[in-house]
């Protein structure tokens, strides 16, 4: 016998019970459903590892107690664009930030989390990093580092590595905690078959390397974990770390199938179509839907302008939609038309477009929990849930690419996928789809023999998400209107074989519906009063925010919003317009606007309203700067974006924050803008207070806090 063969074992303390699977918590904070597929992917795996998990969302306080809880915590949280907690962690944060709670009450518990964000905004990961802080505050220690996965560079370059390290870090804090049903063993141990099925047995080494070593070929292999598989007759730890964890799972889970690759799980069934289509509404929003007329459209720019900015204005008063100024709403958009016909020519679907899908879980599917797809109707046509359900222009994530791989024929294709999926291939897979802002349309076209099946498309495409946008008028000024902007979007998309330019997806529909009623070329605004053959959209609620007014309305506002950044800031102005008309004699604060755009003849939305509220003294102050308009004459370079204005109004915009208890408001860009703002109001502070740049951040963070800064970023 091969003396590397294990022949003893020690067990723990549950001696009787060699399958004990170690169950650990598992809570989920998810704003677009990311954190949610991840926290399943960990349950997937958990299995695999030895590991039981117990997955809830974080909002499901009636299932877990964490004052009680003896297992450790995973957790997985998403950020929203201001850097908040998602909605559905609001309940858990405001309850562990309960001020009455015993420093020490956390104290027995163990944890690791996993923050997900965009770096592209201010405030990174920063839902992750409060709950992480808090739970540091009560007492809790994580048993395993911290991860903060981006987006803006692709999440799996940190999540994958992190789950990776997860389960050694799970074995580590059982083994020196519990103990229970593990099995130790120092390498150069061996066990005979006969004691206990090798093959049968799920091992994880400290490094997460398993030599395998197979008796009929007579020699060895090591693997990394993903990489263990069926059949071998034996295995041997090589493990420099001294130990190994092993444990047992009962017979009928046994096996060393580890799920790198997601296995397909919907069986999908098409069907002759029968009955009515389904309001889309309906299927693709939580939040009650209104469909209402476009009884406005106004082109806000000129046609040299570099984007084109429009203003449309839905009647509402045939619904109970109301709102406040500086809410914003969901429009519910479609796929265009010819994007999702040559989707499914390219599946070789079309003409089943009309086919209605009928979709079960596999009967013999190996992903555990899995389930239907929430936004797909139960029965629907091909092309409803092409145009309204799936985010077709989604750039394929990692695992699509990897799902992809089994259905592609031929060899270097299919080594070029494997390629973009791998660990290595992490830089290709960004430079090649995210940069490229590569669609599955695009991937398939540059990969001919890959032919996937349906299934395998409505497991991985991501849910079409409603679009925001914030409302550009008051009730008040315009009862049973609502008004809000959009620029178009327009960008490359680009495979070696073809540069596409595409529309956004929605501002590109809005601005095909509107098309009729607007006169593209001209260039004094258009407008086209309802009629009954006004085109018609869907919108929603978004959950109420802070970014609203104070209510206090002597207290003096900032308000910073370069281009469409101005719209809830409009909504703000018409609505003081009407407060000061009901009480002149009311005691109102300041009103400063920092508006920025590229030509003063071009895209100086709201010129002529902007200018109507500062006669009206409703506006105080109205900085704008041009950032592409050369100086006139022997005029001095003038500020070029809305930070620099600030900067130039310094002390009176430190007096408004930091002696005046006032209140700034951002709105606008992400990436870019709200970084930089937020530069600037540091350096504004650290001038202004004589501080340091890192007591300026502090008194940043106060006045958020204080909501008292507030932010309504995009990206
Ligand atoms: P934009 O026209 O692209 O830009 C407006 C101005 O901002 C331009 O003068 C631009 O200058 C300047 N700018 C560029 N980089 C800047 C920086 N780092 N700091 C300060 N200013 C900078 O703006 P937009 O297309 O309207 O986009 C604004 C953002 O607001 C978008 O992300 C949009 O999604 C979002 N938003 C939309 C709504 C809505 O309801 N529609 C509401 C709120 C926010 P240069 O180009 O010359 O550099």
């Amino acid at each position: 016998q091969n003396p590397r063969f294990l022949t003893r074992c020690h067990l723990g303390s549950d001696s009787t019970s060699p399958a004990v699977m170690r169950r650990f918590l598992l809570l989920y904070a998810t704003q677009r459903g990311q954190a949610k597929a991840i926290a399943e992917e960990i349950c997937d795996q958990a299995g695999a590892h030895g590991f039981s998990a117990d997955l809830h969302c974080i909002s499901e306080s009636d299932k877990y107690d964490l004052k009680t809880e003896a297992a450790p915590l995973v957790v997985v949280v998403s950020t929203t664009g201001t850097g908040d907690p998602p909605e559905s962690a609001r309940k858990f944060v405001k309850e562990i930030q309960d001020k009455t709670l015993p420093p020490d009450c956390l104290a027995h518990l163990r944890y690791g989390l996993l923050g997900l964000g965009d770096s592209e905004y201010t405030y990174f990961c920063n839902g992750g990093k409060v709950i992480d802080k808090r739970l540091q505050q009560l007492g809790a220690r994580h048993f395993y580092d911290t991860g903060h996965a981006d987006d803006c560079v692709g999440l799996e370059l940190v999540v994958e590595p992190w789950i990776a390290g997860l389960w050694t870090a799970l074995a580590k804090h059982f083994r020196t905690r519990e103990g229970q049903g593990a099995l130790t063993w120092a390498p150069g141990d061996s066990s005979s078959t006969e004691a206990m099925q090798p093959e049968s047995l799920h091992m994880q080494s400290q490094m997460g390397l398993l030599r395998l070593n197979d008796s009929r070929r007579n020699d060895s292999e090591v693997l990394g974990q993903n990489e263990m598989n069926r059949g071998r007759s034996g295995a041997v730890i090589e493990d420099p770390e001294s130990s190994l964890i092993c444990s047992v799972p009962p017979l009928s889970q046994a096996s060393l199938s580890i799920p790198a690759l997601p296995a397909a799980y919907l069986q999908v069934h098409l069907q002759e179509p029968r009955g009515q289509e389904e309001n889309q509404a309906s299927v693709t929003s939580a939040e009650p839907v209104f469909r209402v007329p476009i009884s406005k459209a106004v082109r806000l720019t000129t046609s040299d302008a570099v984007k084109t900015t429009l203003l449309l204005e839905l009647d509402i008063s045939q619904t109970d939609f109301s709102y406040q100024p500086g809410d914003a709403f969901h429009v519910i958009c479609p796929n265009s038309d010819s994007e999702v016909q040559a989707l499914l020519q390219r599946l070789q679907l079309a003409d089943l477009r009309d086919h209605h899908v009928v979709l079960q879980i596999k009967a013999d599917t190996k992903k555990k929990g899995a389930a239907l797809p929430k936004h797909i109707p139960e029965r629907t046509s091909l092309k409803f849930i092409f145009t309204w359900c799936l985010d077709i222009r989604a750039a394929p994530k990692k695992a699509f690419v990897r799902a992809l791989v089994d259905y592609t024929s031929d060899g270097p294709e299919k080594r070029r996928l494997q390629e973009l999926c791998s660990k290595q291939g992490a830089a290709d897979y960004n430079r090649f789809i995210r940069d490229a802002c590569v669609c599955l349309l695009d991937l398939l076209q540059s990969f001919p023999s890959c032919q996937p099946p349906l299934g395998i498309l409505l497991e991985h495409l991501p849910k079409l998400q409603p679009r925001p946008y914030s409302c550009a008028s008051s009730s008040l000024s315009h009862p049973d209107k609502l008004h809000f902007i959009f620029s178009v979007v327009e960008f490359l998309s680009h495979t070696p074989a073809a540069v596409t330019l595409r529309k956004g997806v929605c501002t590109g529909w809005l601005a095909g519906v509107v098309a009729s009623v607007l006169q593209p070329d001209s260039l004094a605004p258009h407008a086209h009063s309802g009629t009954a053959l006004a085109p018609e959209i869907s919108i929603s609620p978004r959950a109420t925010n802070s970014f609203h007014l104070p209510d206090d309305p002597s207290v003096p506002v900032i308000m910073v919003g370069p281009g469409t950044g101005v719209a809830p800031f409009i909504s703000f102005l018409q609505h003081r317009e009407k407060l000061q008309e009901q009480r002149p004699d009311g005691n109102f604060g300041a009103m400063w606007l920092f508006f920025g755009c590229r030509h003063k003849e071009r895209d100086y939305l709201f010129r002529e309203e902007l200018r109507r509220f500062l006669e009206r003294g409703i506006l105080t102050h109205l900085k704008v700067t041009f950032s592409r308009d050369a100086p006139l004459g022997e005029e001095k370079a003038p500020a070029k974006y809305v930070q620099d204005s600030l900067q130039l109004h310094s002390q009176e915009v430190a007096g408004i924050l930091l002696r005046e208890n006032g209140c700034i408001y951002v709105c606008g860009d992400a990436k870019n803008m709200a970084k930089d703002v937020n530069d600037s109001l540091v350096e504004i502070i650290s001038r202004e207070l004589g501080v340091d740049k890192l007591e300026a951040v502090k008194t940043l963070a106060t006045l958020r806090e204080e909501k008292r800064y507030l932010q309504d970023i995009w990206s």
